[in-house]
């Protein structure tokens, strides 16, 4: 397998790249990123930057305001924007990237397009996406927010939670049950709802890094125009299961340049650390963790290029994307439990404690990489799937094996 990039595909780099240089110099200080309103600004004005340069939406067709690239040159634009500062503003609308405009550009009507498309590549639009509730995450199909069909709209009722983005979203992917009276999978629709309509209540929710990254979502006789649903009624879930595979297919790749650049500042801080006067990295325990973690990395950056070559070659992302988001969410888990035995006691102080190291900069990233194991899919789903789709295991071990006994 050979993984270089086309003659093409590079001179699109250095394109790329000196277009890079001259809309964001080097010498100009970054933007202030401090809290959630200085991102969505940055993220906005960036945006608008990508898109006015004719970069944003690399796939996308120039009447919908794309460039008609690539997957490739996508991939390129991808890995050049990551050691922007800038760049990480764009988490603020990584769902309405990753997963809302794929969605819509494969399944949406041409009005969808027309409308929806423009101004989520220009910065104007921020999406989230509310699939879960109180009792339904790992099983999304067993959802009770209702939608009944009236004249002209949906009125829709229910809680969502744990939604991302939810407090500055200006639309939101919004899963609900049309028919109750159908096994679970059958009697789901697929709406997009304003966030602005009356009716739409969000709630941010404390996490234990003292951010608020998701949100409880209260819906109350909420009414979502009848042009708003994507695709039928009642085979919302189909299309449900089209969003969460983009969500993998870009993300791998994403996650790979931000964890092997994070590995690099790790690898400088353990330089620096010491313990009992001698340096951390005399300890070969320490050293070979961290051969570990890199070697991990470099599976998930080699992995991710394999899903992008099959979606170049026109194949769906499939169950296989699961192994991707398995191991960047166990293996950032690791790295920052790792970045803290490295510190040893002084893994206690957080940051604006004046002796913490980096000011608990690896601390806020060891509480927050938990949830990369949770969300999107939680590890012991996505064991699962892998197990049962990508190597053709039974379903249920235990009741294979108890089956096997009485026989
Ligand atoms: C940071 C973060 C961001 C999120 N953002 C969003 C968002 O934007 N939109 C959205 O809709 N949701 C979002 N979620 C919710 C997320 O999708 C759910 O938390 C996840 O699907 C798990 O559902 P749950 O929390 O209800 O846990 P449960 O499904 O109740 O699972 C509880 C435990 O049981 C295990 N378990 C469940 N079923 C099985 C099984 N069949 N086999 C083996 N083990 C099982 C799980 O692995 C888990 O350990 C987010 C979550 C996090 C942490």
């Amino acid at each position: 397998m050979d993984y270089r990039f086309t003659p093409a595909g590079e001179e699109f780099r250095n394109e790329f790249k000196s277009w890079l240089e001259k809309t964001f110099p080097a010498n100009e200080p970054p933007p202030k990123l401090d809290t959630v309103e200085d991102r969505i600004n940055a993220y906005r004005s960036y945006q608008k930057k990508l898109s006015d340069g004719g970069y944003a939406g690399i796939r996308y067709p120039r009447e919908l305001g794309g460039r008609g690239g690539t997957l490739m040159e996508e991939i390129i634009v991808t890995e050049e924007l990551n050691p922007y500062a800038i760049a990480h503003a764009a988490n603020v609308n990584s769902i309405g990237f990753g997963m809302g405009l794929p969605t819509i550009f494969a399944v949406g009507t041409e009005e969808q397009k027309k409308d929806l498309i423009p101004k989520l590549l220009d910065g104007t639009h921020i999406w989230c996406q509310a699939f879960s509730e109180p009792n339904s995450g790992s099983d999304a199909a067993s959802i009770s927010t209702r939608a009944e069909k009236k004249d002209g709209y949906y009125l829709v009722n229910g809680q969502k939670v744990w939604i991302t983005s939810a407090q500055y979203a200006d639309m939101c992917m919004l899963l609900v049950r049309t028919n109750p009276d159908v096994p679970k999978h059958k009697g789901l629709s697929y709406l997009l709802m304003d966030m602005k309509l009356p009716g739409v209540e969000v709630r941010p929710i404390k996490q234990i890094s003292e951010e608020s990254e998701f949100n409880e979502i209260f819906i109350d006789n909420v009414k979502v125009p009848e042009n708003m649903l994507v695709g039928a009624e009642n085979e919302g879930w189909g299309i449900a299961i089209t969003t969460l595979m983009f969500e993998r297919i870009m993300g791998d790749l994403s996650m790979a340049k931000m964890f092997i650049q994070e590995f690099y500042q790790l690898l400088e801080m353990a330089r620096e650390m010491k313990r009992g006067g001698q340096p951390v990295l005399n300890d070969y325990m320490f050293r070979q963790k961290l051969a570990q973690i890199y070697i991990e990395l470099m599976v998930l950056k080699y992995n991710g290029y394999r899903s992008a070559g099959k979606a170049m070659k026109g194949g769906m992302p499939g169950p296989e994307g699961s192994i991707g988001k398995l191991l960047w969410s166990e293996t950032h888990k690791k790295m920052t439990e790792l970045a803290m035995e490295i510190q040893g006691m002084a893994n206690q102080l957080m940051k604006g404690s004046p002796l913490a190291v980096e000011d608990g900069y690896w601390q806020y990233l060891f509480l927050t990489s938990k949830s990369g194991t949770i969300a999107a899919g939680t590890s012991e789903i996505l064991k699962n799937i892998i197990g049962e789709r990508v190597l053709g295991l039974p379903k249920d071990m235990a009741r294979a094996l108890f089956a096997k006994k009485e026989r």
